[in-house]
């Protein structure tokens, strides 16, 4: 027998229409690329995104055809994500920090249609428009004024003005219906080893991952909440974010690209902004900020940091210092992201402050409908609340079942009705269910067969006063394979040698975990999503040389 409740299909339209018709003069404030600081409402910004998904339409842009975006954080992109995907076309985020060789491979594999861009990317599509196979629209997210012209504008062929198209049409649309399971949003993953591969999101994958974060012991979303999301509309949907905040109808600010200390707390403060959300290294910056300026956050409550591990040292600046409370999470492309949260459970209550930081260090639990496991080499489930740790599986209905064109195979282990996706990741988990990454599988360092955690002893270097950034990388060892190697930043100005940073990991780890060597260099590389490129620092120091006592 089924049930009697009303069909309707979960799609990204909706969220979009909620907003308008019961948040609708809740704000969406953007820093624009063109300087000024741009404010409109959620009722404003949805007849806007009809008026764009009529003008895609008279495009030729038909369901399921792709529709790229290279842009910041702002209410263009926002405007895009809904009349994209919620006419039935496939929203495309690439990642402008992406070479212009990626770039043209991916916009080919996806078999982009129209490309929009950022003024700022001009430089990027100077470089990819005479390239590209399929893109038959290029338009600048602009308005008439600010148009390329010139020798700017060529080489573009078709070259379109955003606020032109807009102005095009009237806002007398009806967001079209259809099955969920359509695809609604593609994303590339970073691709730290072979090409990269398009994760293809549906509407009923999107909106249940819109649900899962925005729950309380997840991100917490709030229509009393302002949202900044420093983590860019071209990282994995800013982690659902803008979705979200229209599910919720909290206020919404964007930092296009301003993503300095200096930019990004300005408008915390002038927006009064309750919760962000990006990845480590951005935290970084801001924090030498607000602490070389001996400032505090008058409104921030929470934020969340992800996408490779918070040092716990952060953590601890932010709660201690800041009074704000950091949110660990976890996730990757294929799980649209978030899988894990380090929320709090009634016993932890009762704990020190020192133990409380502990939990929060850890990658947390799994967000409803995740689920997850570890196992060993031979595939066998390891148990929680053991030190052994293992490849972490996951399994859900917004987690990738295989990449869009089917490139590289199935990706699924095959056991239970679904399958589990491997993570790449290794982890623990604790009795209460709370995973702690040790390490990528192809991070891991193993030292005479043993695996060492090279995230736990770049966090202890995190903690280390002189310390701005750390990584940790498996030298070759003549005796044991692998042994660790620290590449180091110092902070500006500040002292550190060798001997000093290995002294401080006595009685902090197991002492043969202990780096052989640390190299100090001006600069680690940074990937396109502001991870520490560690492929390329072990491709540097390939040939390096680790003292042998
Ligand atoms: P890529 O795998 O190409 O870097 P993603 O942006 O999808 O692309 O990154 C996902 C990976 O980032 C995860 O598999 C994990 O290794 C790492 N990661 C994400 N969040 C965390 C975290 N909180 N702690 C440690 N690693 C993390």
């Amino acid at each position: 027998m089924n049930g009697q409740m009303m069909q309707q299909p979960l799609l990204i339209s909706s969220l979009l229409t909620h907003a308008e018709r019961h948040h609708g003069d809740r704000e969406v404030v953007s820093r624009r690329v063109e300087g000024d600081i741009h404010r409109t409402t959620y009722k404003a910004m949805a007849a806007r995104s009809r008026r764009m998904a009529k003008a895609l339409a008279a495009l030729g842009v038909q369901r399921s055809d792709r529709v790229a975006t290279l842009a910041w954080n702002g209410y263009r992109h926002m405007e895009l994500y809904y009349a994209v995907s919620g006419s039935g076309a496939v929203l495309h985020t690439l990642n402008p920090r992406l070479h212009p060789d990626q770039v043209t491979y991916i916009a080919d594999h996806a078999e982009d249609q129209v490309l929009c861009f950022d003024l700022t990317f001009l430089p990027l599509i100077q470089a990819v428009a005479g390239r590209t196979k399929t893109v038959k629209h290029w338009v600048a997210m602009t308005d008439r004024a600010h148009m390329p012209v010139g020798a700017a504008a060529a080489g573009i062929p078709n070259l379109l003005c955003y606020e032109d198209l807009i102005e095009s049409q009237d806002d007398r649309y009806s967001w079209p219906s259809f099955d969920e399971n359509t695809a609604s949003s593609l994303c590339y993953t970073s691709g730290t080893t072979g090409n990269p591969k398009g994760v293809l999101y549906s509407h009923r994958s999107t909106v249940l991952h819109t649900f899962a974060i925005a729950l309380p012991d997840s991100l917490n979303c709030s229509a009393m909440d302002c949202i900044l999301p420093v983590v860019p509309m071209f990282h994995v949907n800013a982690w659902g974010l803008p979705y979200a905040a229209c599910m919720v109808g909290a206020k919404l600010v964007f930092p296009g690209a301003g993503l300095d200390g200096k930019s990004l707390y300005e408008l915390f403060e002038a927006e009064q902004v309750t919760v962000s959300a990006g990845v480590p290294t951005v935290w970084q910056a801001l924090l030498s900020y607000v602490e070389a300026n001996g400032l505090k956050f008058s409104t921030m409550r929470r934020t969340v940091i992800g996408g490779s591990a918070c040092p716990p040292a952060m953590l601890r600046t932010f709660g201690d210092t800041y009074d704000v409370r950091v949110l660990h999470a976890w996730g990757m492309t294929e799980m649209s992201p978030v899988g894990t949260v380090a929320a709090f459970k009634p016993r932890h209550a009762a704990l020190s402050r020192e133990a409380r930081y502990a939990v929060m260090s850890t990658q947390g639990r799994c967000v409803y409908p995740v689920d997850m496991k570890i196992v060993d080499e031979a595939g066998h489930e390891l148990a929680w609340g053991t030190e052994a740790s293992g490849d972490v599986l996951v399994r859900g209905p917004f987690i990738v079942s295989r990449y869009f064109k089917d490139e590289g195979g199935d990706p699924l282990r095959h056991d239970g009705e679904t399958g589990w996706f491997p993570t790449g990741d290794v982890a623990r988990i604790d009795a209460d269910g709370y995973m702690q990454i040790t390490d990528r599988s192809k991070d891991v360092i193993k030292s005479g067969g043993e695996w060492i955690g090279s995230i736990d002893l770049e966090n202890i270097a995190m903690a280390h006063p002189a310390v701005a950034m750390a990584a940790c990388i498996a030298a070759h060892h003549p005796k044991w394979d692998e042994r660790p190697l620290l590449v180091v930043v110092k902070k500006p100005g500040a002292e550190l040698t060798r001997e000093a940073l290995l002294a401080f990991y006595e009685g902090k780890i197991a002492k043969w975990w202990t780096p052989d060597d640390v190299v100090f260099v001006d600069a680690i590389p940074l990937g396109a999503t502001g991870k520490m490129q560690k492929n390329r620092l072990r491709e540097q120091f390939k040939d390096y040389k680790l003292p042998t006592a």
